[in-house]
């Protein structure tokens, strides 16, 4: 069984992907505790609600997002898993499989902390590396780097000029920018978008793109969107 937070139909707003219809299975739990969550009711519960859910009923909620236009035969239907940490959950492969097996192109968004070699081929990774400012910098699990390619994607999410620069230096310490797109995302409450445009434009980091959470921009911190 899988312990799901919420599954919706929105906007991609976090990655290459952004501005795509996507629907999101949030699953519920997460091993770390970054300062800046803005998921807490899929971290520690409060005023969230879990539901464990099988596999299969998870894949037919997916697929009742779509019915409105034709169901299985819509195409470039993507779907993200997130959560949480949808790594923690042994079940996810699954759900990555059943998924891709129905011609969705599933991207799985994880916290870097764990092992994604554990998600099955096809599937897109986009794997966060926490900076210093999250206060959960160190658990980056620095093998999956060698795991990734240009079908995956890592995302600093920035709270400061100096999380930017932590990020900037990391990269070229690990010669990522020759290994798949990076992304820069500001932390909204705690790093204005212009300062970090400006920073970007100054510094010009290789490789790197600066990307806002679209989501945020259009509906600010309503949750199921
Ligand atoms: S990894 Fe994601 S869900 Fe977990 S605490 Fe950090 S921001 Fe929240």
């Amino acid at each position: 069984m899988l312990t799901v937070s919420e599954i919706f139909l929105s906007v991609q707003g976090e990655s290459t992907r952004w501005g795509r219809p996507c629907s999101f299975v949030r699953l519920f739990g997460c091993n770390l505790r970054c300062v800046w969550c803005d998921t807490k009711y899929a971290r520690d519960g409060g005023d969230g609600v879990a539901t464990a859910m099988s596999v299969p009923d998870v894949i037919a909620a997916v697929e009742g997002l779509y019915s409105g236009k034709g169901g299985q035969k819509e195409e470039g239907r993507l779907v993200e898993i997130t959560g949480g940490e949808p790594l923690l959950q042994p079940e996810t492969p699954d759900l990555c499989a059943g998924l891709l097996s129905l011609g969705y192109e599933v991207m799985v968004e994880t916290n870097g902390s764990l092992d994604i070699c554990v998600l099955p081929p096809g599937v897109r990774r986009v794997v966060d590396v926490k900076c210093p400012d999250s206060g959960e910098g160190g658990v980056f699990l620095t093998d999956n780097i060698g795991l990734m390619g240009p079908s995956d994607e890592l995302k600093f999410v920035v709270a400061s000029i100096s999380d930017a620069i932590w990020a900037a230096d990391f990269c070229d310490r690990h010669a990522l920018a020759a290994r798949c797109p990076i992304i820069f995302s500001p932390v909204a409450s705690l790093l204005p978008y212009d300062a970090l445009a400006e920073w970007m434009v100054k510094t010009r980091p290789t490789g790197v793109r600066m990307a806002v959470q679209l989501h945020k921009v259009i509906w600010g911190d309503r949750r199921g969107v």
